[in-house]
């Protein structure tokens, strides 16, 4: 595992050849990211913003998410996929927001994973990008392009979440996720591109030549496991 000291030269490397890292999900206010972060699960931040103008214009806040109509809401939500478990995570979300939180979004995370179809994951997008609260989402490009480098070694992203955090201040976590990700989408993807790659000479992977992906190359070991790909993922994200 990198040192904290290890970690801050490779975010700067990273920062440098990802400026301006953010969220694509479009919002004005924490509900609306709340709900496109919700919708964004299993699809693209394109689709998701594709549907969230309309969405927001019938459903401004939470009061009225929560007496939507559920065919309605099911039709201006259906082309992000699972819609109708996304309807119902919806409502859920906005009747909780409402009965509990006087239909504001709350800026703790224990009261954001209390609502339905709010996970670690959304609950930090949340808080970081809309809350001014330090948050560090971990999705599949966070633990990939993490657990290469070295910054991490697990597959559970509650884990990975530890431990970058550990190695990271505060104030860098949500903008050093956005970092992670986009360097996991542009750069380091499943087949890395690692001679595109800032930190090649600091990836843990790359110097075992891993980051070549040859086929042959032993799996390494990995700390806490607490999920394996084979089961299902939970609802909640
Ligand atoms: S060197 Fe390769 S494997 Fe390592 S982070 Fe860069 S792209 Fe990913």
């Amino acid at each position: 595992m990198k040192t904290a000291t290890e970690a801050r030269v490779i975010f700067r490397k990273l920062a440098a050849q990802h400026p301006n890292a953010n969220t694509e999900l479009h919002y004005s206010n924490a509900f609306e990211l709340l709900v496109a972060t919700i919708l964004s699960a299993q699809t693209t931040d394109v689709g998701v913003n594709e549907a969230t103008p309309a969405l927001f214009a019938r459903y401004p806040d939470a009061v009225a998410l929560a007496a939507a109509d559920p065919p309605e809401l099911e039709r201006l939500v259906q082309k992000t996929g699972f819609f109708r478990q996304k309807t119902r995570a919806l409502i859920g979300m906005a009747q909780g927001l409402v009965s509990c939180h006087g239909g504001q979004v709350p800026a703790a995370m224990n009261d954001l994973i209390e609502l339905p179809g709010v996970g670690r994951k959304t609950a930090n997008v949340v808080l970081g990008h809309a809350l001014g609260v330090p948050g560090l989402p971990v999705d599949r490009h966070v633990l990939r392009v993490t657990n290469r480098i070295g910054l991490a070694q697990s597959e559970d992203p509650e884990v990975v979440e530890q431990q970058l955090g550990g190695i990271l201040p505060a104030h860098k976590w949500t903008v050093a996720s956005d970092t992670f990700i986009l360097h996991g989408r542009r750069v380091c993807k499943p087949k890395p591109m690692c001679d595109r790659c800032a930190v090649r000479d600091e990836c843990d992977d790359h110097r075992r030549g891993a980051g070549l992906h040859h086929p042959a190359a032993p799996a390494r070991p990995r700390a806490t496991t607490r999920r394996s790909a084979t089961q299902p993922r939970s609802s909640k994200t």
